[in-house]
């Protein structure tokens, strides 16, 4: 069996890299310029925008981990995947899910209003749907899997070799997984991409994305988009990510034992109509996340019995839980997508989607599961004393 050396290279990310002095940790370069040498002599970097060796150190272990040639380190989430449409020209189409992050399908949707590329949304887990879009010969297929906030898994090699058929790039959303869970270059995707914001960072305090390519070239050209467009990521955050991805094989483990034990509870809970987690042997997506991911991450979404009453009561009752935007990070988040995380799609889209108003989506923690249980559990229970 091949070895999956991830774990290593997460915990040693930058570790050595100082020849000067040595120093174990990395060091945090803010310098936004660099000395010429002499008149045309330059060194390796030049200007902070174009390159800095704090961010191309953590650029380098993100490409490490997802077996890629190029990483290309974003100041957020949203600047890596507008950073994906600078393929795109007026007459390509860019092919989405319906169901992709609220602030994906905002950016698409009006970029393509404006005439900048054609866009095509479907359902992906459809086949007719799918070959109809593909037959249409897109530029770019985006996919999102496990998608946010429903966790619809997608089969990301039979994707790929239907868009190769037609000349297509893939690109993944890799950011509810990171690249411990799921490496989408060795299952035929051309691009990978992360809101570096939630695991990979995994301390919510730093907001920054990833491109990944596995081609050279195609990384060389969208790097140099980004110095173009001005949208690299800063130094110290780039510092702060280094520091977080070093317990991400750690954080997983927790978050992964956390989420099973939590799921398993909530599974009969009275308050709760339906749950939405890969991990679940009745989820439609089940057999592909094994196949797929290394493990089920630790996302997941329910439908909460009731309406809007009920859904506030919950809110209000919470004490752990913290109701913020945002996953990945060491504390438990909840969120309402209708009005927080996918209000960037109007009420029509969402309900394609799939988003209802007593939808609920949560990321579990790495606190003790028996308060995180305990917490949960009290607020669903006074939801049902609830009279609409
Ligand atoms: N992709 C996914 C799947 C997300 O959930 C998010 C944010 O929640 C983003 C991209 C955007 O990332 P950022 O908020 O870092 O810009």
């Amino acid at each position: 069996m091949k070895h999956d050396k991830s774990t290593t290279i997460a915990v040693r990310a930058g570790i050595n890299s100082d020849e000067h002095h040595g120093a174990v940790v990395p060091a945090i370069h803010l310098s936004s310029t660099y000395s010429l040498k002499g008149f045309n002599e330059k060194r390796e970097f030049d200007y902070s925008r174009t390159g800095n060796p704090t961010r191309a150190t953590l650029a380098e272990v993100i490409a490490d981990l997802e077996g890629g040639s190029k990483g290309i380190i974003t100041s957020t989430g949203m600047s890596a995947i507008h950073l994906i449409c600078q393929l795109l020209s007026t007459e390509d189409t860019l092919l989405i899910p319906h169901d992709c992050y609220g602030g994906s399908y905002r950016l698409f949707t009006f970029l393509a209003q404006r005439g900048l590329f054609k866009l095509v949304v479907v359902d992906q887990n459809d086949q007719a749907e799918l070959s109809k879009a593909l037959a249409q010969k897109p530029k770019l297929v985006l996919l999102e899997t496990p998608s946010n906030p429903l966790l619809r898994i997608i089969d990301i090699a039979a994707i790929c070799e239907q868009a190769k058929a037609v000349g297509a790039l893939v690109a993944v959303d890799n950011t509810f997984l990171s690249p411990l869970l799921q490496k989408p270059l060795e299952l035929g995707a051309d691009i990978v991409i992360h809101s570096t914001t939630k695991f990979i960072n995994g301390h919510s305090d730093v907001v920054g994305g990833a491109v990944v390519t596995k081609d050279l070239e195609l990384g060389e050209h969208l790097a140099w988009w980004a110095n173009c467009i001005g949208i690299t990521g800063a130094a110290f955050d780039s510092f702060l990510t280094l520091r977080g991805i070093k317990t991400l094989p750690v954080r997983l483990k927790q978050h992964k034992e956390n989420t099973e034990q939590l799921v398993e509870f909530l599974q009969s809970h009275a308050a709760i109509e339906k749950i939405y987690y890969p991990g679940l042997v009745d989820h439609p997506g089940h057999q592909i996340a094994k196949a797929q991911q290394q493990g089920f991450g630790s996302m997941f979404s329910f439908e909460l019995k009731g309406g809007d009453a009920q859904v506030r009561e919950l809110f209000a009752k919470l004490e752990l839980f913290t109701l913020a935007q945002s996953l990945g990070g060491v504390e438990s988040l909840i969120a309402h997508p209708s009005t927080m995380t996918h209000a960037g799609m109007d009420i029509e889209a969402q309900k394609v989607a799939g988003i209802s108003q007593t939808l609920i989506r949560v990321s579990v923690g790495i606190e003790d599961i028996n308060d995180i249980i305990a917490d949960l559990d009290n607020a669903l229970n006074a939801t049902l004393a609830v009279s609409e």
